[in-house]
């Protein structure tokens, strides 16, 4: 049975990909239809799952088999993404240091890999503002400290973009960011496509309101990229509060050491993490996010 990879789902369809060993479909993709058993076991294909297809007679195929996943997310639907690019423009909108530490949380959660961006660098340069230039400095350090890959780029000037398509190189991964932030743009550059954003954004499945759209585009590197303005839609109701802290990850060598089992970090005596955050060796920021992230979690419970 034929191997491929779901790129794209819309209406009710499965379009795969085929494995490069296997015979060419047309127009690069076989439009298939789900097994019916699917839906009575309650299994939906992904974009991003490996599968194994029946071709049929009409040229179309159905999808037999779903191959395990590496990794499943709900928002944006999608299996086997492997990274998450995180953007983050240095202006227009302002940067924002706790939506970027609450995308982190998510993306920790569903063990992707992070990959930050700070975009639009070309703004900060052109008002010749050494305080921003030195701030934007200051939050790259911040996250290569914890241990994050920080990437500073324009679109408009070229910036970073090939070290970006380096790191999207043989897998998949999701853009994430507020709108505005210059995700279209970006891939646009990287894509070298010169189309205007408003194209790009129907290309990439934007503003088509009317079908749950799912698509990954294909990098010339292999790279596998979906661009879901689904991932802002952050939901802590399935973390737990050992797993916040966890998703800090430069917390976890300070909270092995804390008093307490299952401290929260807030107010327990003997907490590491705590002591480690007034020393500075943890950033100021960070444990003030993590603490009103806390606070979300437990009004959210509250609610439900
Ligand atoms: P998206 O909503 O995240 O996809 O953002 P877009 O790519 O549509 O960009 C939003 C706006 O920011 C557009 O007006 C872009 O022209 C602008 N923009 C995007 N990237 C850059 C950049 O690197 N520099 C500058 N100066 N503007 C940018
Ligand atoms: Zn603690």
């Amino acid at each position: 049975m034929p191997q491929g990879m779901i790129v794209k789902a819309l209406s009710g369809y499965y379009y795969v990909k085929p494995a490069a060993s296997q015979a060419e479909a047309q127009g690069g993709y076989v439009q298939c239809r789900g097994r019916g058993i699917f839906k009575k076991r309650g299994i939906t294909p992904l974009v991003g799952d490996e599968v194994l297809y029946t071709p049929t007679e009409n040229g179309e195929g159905t999808v037999d088999e779903i191959l395990p996943r590496e990794t499943e997310l709900i928002r944006p639907p999608i299996a086997n993404a492997r990274q998450a690019v995180l953007l983050f423009s240095v202006r227009e909108p302002d940067m924002n240091l706790q939506l970027l530490d609450k995308f982190l949380v998510h993306i920790e959660h569903a063990g992707l890999k992070p990959l930050i961006c700070l975009t639009k660098e070309d703004l900060l340069l052109e008002d010749q503002d050494e305080e921003n230039t030195e701030s934007l400095a200051q939050i790259k350090q911040l996250y290569e400290d914890i241990g994050y890959t920080v990437i500073v780029t324009s679109s408009l000037t070229g910036t970073g973009t090939e070290e970006v398509m380096r790191h999207l190189a043989g897998e998949i991964s999701v853009f994430a960011g507020q709108s505005g932030v210059g995700k279209s743009s970006l891939l646009n550059r990287m894509l070298g496509l010169s189309l205007e954003t408003s194209e790009i954004s129907l290309k990439l499945g934007r503003g088509r309101h009317t079908t749950r759209h799912v698509e990954l585009i294909e990098l010339e590197n292999g790279g596998y990229v979906a661009d879901t303005p689904g991932f802002s839609q952050l939901d802590y109701l399935e973390l737990g509060v050992e797993e916040l802290s966890q998703c800090f990850r430069e917390f976890v060598k300070y909270a092995e050491n804390c008093k307490f089992r299952g401290c929260s970090h807030l107010h327990e005596p003997g907490c590491k993490v705590r002591a480690a955050a007034e020393l500075g060796q943890i950033a100021a920021s960070r444990y003030e996010h993590y603490v009103q992230f806390q606070d979300e979690m437990k009004e959210k419970k509250r609610r439900y």
